[in-house]
């Protein structure tokens, strides 16, 4: 059909899409609250914890972003971790427009989805298998799933600000005293849900020992994100890792590493490969991952041992799928990105600007006489302004948020884009320059003086 014969009201004619070029950020937002619940299609986009309007991105290079007023922005969210490449990285580009040529999907198998799971299994050696899904929350809940299935167990234990998506098990908080069960964060989400969730604060070694002599024979698995990434930037510290590996080994209950936003990020074997690297012989049952492994389209996996994951439909008694599981061109994406951070020398050199974006952040906060202190693996970061690093989700809540905020929208205003909200962690690229970071930090120091 011609695009003319069309008489729809909502036709978009190419004048129109001219002058809607021109549409501010505001105007933009205003618009999308018109069709969209809070204008944004994943809530921390909308700027809630920060205030202010959200940029509306129109395009990405590199490590910039442009907004819809053509306002360039170097970008610390990287899509929330997915793109350690930068935007545009011209090897992906090209697998991407391969793949692509070839057909969207197919709802059968191909081989590359073999070569991304046998990709990921060489780089995470506590994984002999894998299964491929289309996001981070339905590789934690499947992942969940699992657990429970292959134990017979229905109970688990989560930690305070550690996210695993938002499946519905998953949407809990602590409740009062001391190891008890969780209330459900979101409405929506009937407390029997989340009546088996057990929820504990972060590095603390004795609620881990109490709640394990309590319900130990009844623990389907522990899911954690090793180095927390959604209450900013928190390492589990080794004490606790090595106890939590114990407890879980001796009581069956499986350690799930959520690795969805850590996986290829600190590492190109992932957290799991630091831990492994402080504790000898250290390893999850299983694991989680997303972000990265997609490079920036819908792609996510969670997998383990041969003898866990046989329990997966058609195989075992677990169902999970997926229409698009697997996608050829999302899988095509990935493995390109995967590809080029294997390369020698990646990682130190993703490691190290990382290292100087965070140093040169604590030295401005020094100099300027504010507390500040931060903190990275691989290519993932934290700062806080607070006299020392937090060691869990209360910690990071007690830091200044007065001060996050101004210094946030300050940054904002000298184009820099970093995570709107003093909870979430930040992403530096391979693609961030020397240059791009000393230009960070010297707009940092601008804006600390204020
Ligand atoms: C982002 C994230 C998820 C959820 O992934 P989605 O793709 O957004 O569903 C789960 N766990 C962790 C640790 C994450 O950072």
């Amino acid at each position: 059909m011609n695009i003319d014969q069309r008489s729809s009201p909502e036709l978009t004619t190419n004048a129109q899409l001219c002058e809607r070029d021109n549409q501010t950020n505001a105007q933009l937002f205003e618009r999308a609250q018109r069709v969209i619940p809070g204008g944004v299609n994943s809530p921390v986009r909308a700027f809630r914890a920060v205030g202010g309007t959200p940029r509306f991105i129109r395009r990405a290079e590199g490590p910039y972003l442009w907004d819809a007023e053509g306002k360039k922005y170097t970008d610390y969210i990287g899509s929330w971790g997915p793109m350690i490449l930068g935007h545009g990285h011209p090897a992906v580009l090209d697998a991407v427009h391969k793949a692509a040529l070839d057909g969207f999907s197919f709802g059968a198998p191909t081989e590359r989805e073999i070569e991304l799971a046998e990709a990921i299994i060489a780089l995470v050696p506590s994984v002999e298998q894998v299964r491929l899904v289309s996001s981070g929350t339905e590789a934690g809940m499947s992942a969940l799933r699992l657990a429970r299935g292959a134990t017979g167990r229905s109970k688990f234990i989560k930690f305070e600000g550690c996210y695993h998506g938002h499946a519905d098990a998953l949407l809990v908080k602590a409740g009062s005293g001391l190891a008890t069960f969780g209330h459900p964060t979101s409405a929506g989400v009937p407390a029997e849900v989340v009546r088996d969730t057990l929820v504990l604060e972060y590095n603390n070694v004795a609620q881990l020992d109490t709640c394990f002599a309590e319900h130990g024979p009844e623990l389907a698995c522990v899911m954690i994100e090793p180095i927390a990434g959604n209450m900013n930037f928190v390492r589990a510290s080794v004490p606790f890792m090595t106890r939590l590996r114990a407890l879980c080994t001796q009581h069956g209950a499986l350690l799930i590493f959520d690795e969805v936003m850590t996986g290829f990020r600190v590492a190109l074997g992932g957290a799991q490969s630091v831990y492994a690297g402080l504790i000898p012989g250290f390893k999850p049952d299983m694991s989680v991952f997303g972000k990265v492994i997609g490079g920036g389209m819908p792609l996510a996996a969670f997998g383990g041992t041969k003898d866990v994951m046989s329990q997966l439909a058609p195989l075992g008694p677990v169902y999970q799928a997926g229409t698009l599981s697997g996608n050829p061109v999302a899988t095509a994406c990935g493995l390109a990105t995967l590809k080029e951070i294997s390369k020698p020398g990646f990682f130190e050199a993703l490691s190290a600007s990382t290292r100087s974006l965070v140093q040169g952040l604590c030295a401005v906060g020094h100099d300027a006489g504010v507390p500040l202190v931060g903190d990275s693996e691989g290519g993932m970061f934290g700062f806080f302004f607070a006299a020392e690093l937090p060691q869990n989700y209360g910690g990071t809540m007690a830091t200044d948020k007065e001060c996050f905020n101004r210094f946030f929208h300050a940054m904002l205003d000298r184009g820099v884009y970093l995570a709107p909200a003093l909870y979430e962690a930040g992403f530096v690229s391979a693609a961030h320059s020397r240059a791009d970071i000393d230009a960070t930090v010297t707009a940092a120091r601008d804006s600390l003086r204020r």
